[in-house]
């Protein structure tokens, strides 16, 4: 687990369901991960887009239909 002073703030205002990742709060490694993977952060998507857990951009433009 990352140490973040930022991370109990950051942590109120996060939309990611998926419980078990590391990276929750910890926005720099979270865009980090994602954006390595070709993928964009859960918090950018819908609700129900993110609960798919599908980060691809190709999903992210069909969440904005
Ligand atoms: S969007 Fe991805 S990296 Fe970020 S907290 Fe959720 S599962 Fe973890």
């Amino acid at each position: 687990m990352p140490n973040c002073p930022n991370q109990p703030r950051n942590l109120k205002g996060c939309t990611c369901s998926y419980s078990s990742c590391g990276n929750r709060g910890v926005c720099c490694d979270c865009v980090a991960q994602h954006r390595a993977a070709g993928e964009i952060p859960g918090c950018f998507f819908s609700k129900a887009g993110e609960r798919s857990y599908d980060r691809s951009a190709a999903n992210f433009v069909q969440d904005q239909e």
